[in-house]
């Protein structure tokens, strides 16, 4: 659908109030000559829409309507561009999809790369499969005395970069000017400020690109709000985190990322607050999610027996691009199925390319499947290819003093996480290599209390026992762990090799923090001593690191039988909001074999040493809220 060329001085009418003509009630055509807006010079509205002849997208889940008899109710009347719509009934109206679709194109722009600067032209899977769905097909209303769009909500589901962000800006922006509603408020909803911004940023530049939008709107970017003076209308942004999420009036929300919500708290405050519009849309979009107990997950399995049977919400639209679970993932072939995009906008070698990297690591492999097929997959992966550990042991020591003492007197850096009772309390040191491509030591110490032993040997063969008389765990009496022990021995750490900073797992207390620092002399006032939480911010890092040094075999763990246990046996999380982030999955306590705390202290060692590496002090921990220090 390209745009036509309109000759200079043409009147744009993209933007005017009243462009939809209500239909008398009693069924009479709308005269011709009763359209408000001169509009024989506008380009003429593409062929009806393109849903009928489109052949469907493999798997699109299409919310395809009750169809009720086309007699019911007056002409349908709409008026857009010389052309008027004669349908009468449900129907899904052309000159309403024309007139979305010439706004896209006519007053919208890309913002992105080499497509910045032209038009917003709609592609065919778009056109068809979402907007003239959803904004064309219309019922009559008693209420509003008129025909209105039958959707109320829209359920869009696609994996990443298909151009969803600049699809649902559009949308908001199409709700904001040109929906014919006077004092519309449209929200732009997300987990969070930052991801709420996303589209709207994408909006804000589209204003500020087009020629039409940037002489009507005006923007205040502080305050991520777009106004409308003329007709009393704003786009502003709702963070699911910010009180005060009631007392809107909503014509338009949209919902971005819904898997990155917390809760439902938000998605229902403004479903229940869009009463009192004659014709709100609530979009959703969101690529599928790893958690099936999340809200989201909830919300997908309603949307899934909607598209199964429309009946059952007959206001709800749903859009679901989902690679089916026993789909090939290597084969490209099956991509477009989730990404319309690929071979457009979207790269087919990015796809290629991260296919390749996600057969190679297994906690890629879910990435993928999650964020490019838009499966819904479980929500922790393998992290650590156990072929690559064991390429990167080092020379191999026989107990945990083997070749301690070459190490003697050398710079490292420490990670600490204690637990009390069934888990590891474990203390790593990674050591400055000699030069940039030598290979990392690492250390590590591992204590548990009499009971967690019996308990893990019970679950895992005797292994903890064996490591017990091997040496490479300390057994302390009781049922809880022994702090003094644990203290004594970091203390003969700290005489035996130069601790240059330590970062604690914030869970292990600030006493016994205080008391690592204290015996590794190490000054917690100059950042030489963090806690914090197992964060996808703080742990990523860290764990980048680690695997990044295992890939290149500089990762010297000496073969340490507990580490080997706890990497072989390490689940990750990726950020539901970026893929990039990691952070290791917790196993259960309780009836859960697997221990895994090599794993985090081994990351924050990592952290610590790249700490030490930015500069002799560290960014100031109080100017951070999610670092403390000591
Ligand atoms: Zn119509």
């Amino acid at each position: 659908m390209p745009p036509k060329k309109r000759r200079r001085g043409e009147r744009i009418t993209w933007l005017a109030i009243g462009q939809q003509q209500p239909s008398p009630p009693d069924g009479d055509v709308v005269e011709p000559d009763a359209a408000p807006e001169p509009t024989a010079s506008l380009p003429a509205p593409d062929p009806p829409t393109p849903i009928e002849t489109q052949a469907p997208a493999p798997r699109r889940r299409l919310h395809g309507g009750s169809s009720p008899a086309k007699s019911a109710g007056p002409v349908c009347g709409h008026t857009w561009a010389g052309q008027r719509c004669d349908e009468r009934g449900e129907h899904v109206c052309a000159t309403r999809v024309a007139h979305v679709c010439g706004f896209f194109a006519e007053v919208l722009v890309h913002t992105k790369g080499r497509w910045t600067h032209q038009p917003f032209v709609l592609a065919l899977w778009q056109v068809a499969g979402i907007i003239a769905p959803l904004f064309g097909t219309v019922v009559f209303s008693d209420e509003a005395g008129t025909y209105v769009r039958r959707y109320r909500i829209a359920w869009i589901e696609l994996a990443r970069k298909n151009g969803k962000s600049e699809l649902l800006a559009g949308i908001a922006l199409y709700l904001l000017v040109a929906d014919d509603e006077g004092g519309a408020e449209i929200y732009g909803c997300a987990r969070d400020r930052d991801q709420a911004r996303k589209v709207f940023d994408v909006a804000e530049r589209m204003v500020k690109l087009s020629p039409v939008l940037s002489r009507r709107l005006k923007i205040y970017s502080t305050a991520k709000r777009i106004v409308d003076e003329r007709t009393g209308s704003w786009y502003e942004i709702v963070a699911a985190d910010a009180a005060g999420n009631l007392g809107h009036n909503p014509h338009g929300v949209i919902m971005d990322e819904i898997i990155a919500q917390r809760d439902g708290g938000l998605w229902n405050a403004m479903r229940t607050a869009m009463g009192a519009r004659d014709q709100p849309l609530m979009v959703a979009a969101t690529t599928a999610g790893d958690d099936a107990h999340s809200f989201a997950a909830a919300e997908h399995a309603e949307m899934q027996r909607i598209a199964d049977d429309p009946a059952r919400a007959p206001h709800v639209f749903v859009y679901m691009r989902n690679t089916p679970a026993d789909a090939d993932p290597w084969d490209e072939d099956n991509w477009p199925i989730s990404n319309p995009a690929a071979g457009t906008f979207l790269s087919v070698q990015t796809l290629r390319d991260e296919a390749l990297e996600a057969r190679n690591d297994p906690s890629k492999e879910n990435a993928f499947r999650q964020f490019r097929l838009n499966q819904w997959v479980s929500q922790s992966s393998r992290w650590m290819p156990m072929h690559l550990w064991d390429a990167s042991c080092g020379d191999l020591w026989l107990n945990p003093t083997w070749g301690r003492d070459k190490l003697a007197g050398r710079e490292c850096f420490a990670g600490f996480d204690l637990s009390a009772k069934f888990d590891l309390t474990a203390w790593c040191l990674a050591f400055l290599p000699e030069d940039d491509s030598a290979p990392i030591d690492v250390l590590w110490r591992f204590w548990l209390p009499e009971s967690g032993v019996e308990k893990l040997d019970k679950l895992n063969d005797g292994k903890f026992t064996r490591w017990s008389k091997q040496g490479w765990l300390t057994v302390t009496e009781g049922n809880v762990i022994d702090y003094d022990r644990v203290i004594a021995d970091i203390g003969q750490d700290a005489a035996d090799f130069a601790i240059r900073g330590a970062d604690c797992d914030e869970w292990s207390m600030w006493p016994i923090i205080n008391r690592v620092a204290d015996v590794c002399g190490l000054d917690a006032e100059h950042g030489e001593v963090a806690a914090y939480r197992n964060t996808y911010e703080r742990m990523s890092p860290g764990m980048d690191e680690v695997i990044g040094l295992v890939k290149n075999e500089r990762f010297a763990h000496h073969g340490n039988p507990v580490a080997r246990f706890c990497f072989d046996r390490c689940t990750v999380r990726r950020a539901p909001y970026d893929p990039n982030l990691v952070r290791p999955s917790k196993p259960e306590r309780g009836a859960d074999r697997a221990r895994i705390d090599a794993v985090p202290t081994a990351a924050m060692a990592a952290n610590a040493m790249r700490g030490y590496a930015a500069g002799p002090m560290r960014v100031s921990a109080y100017e951070d809220t999610g670092l403390m220090v000591i």
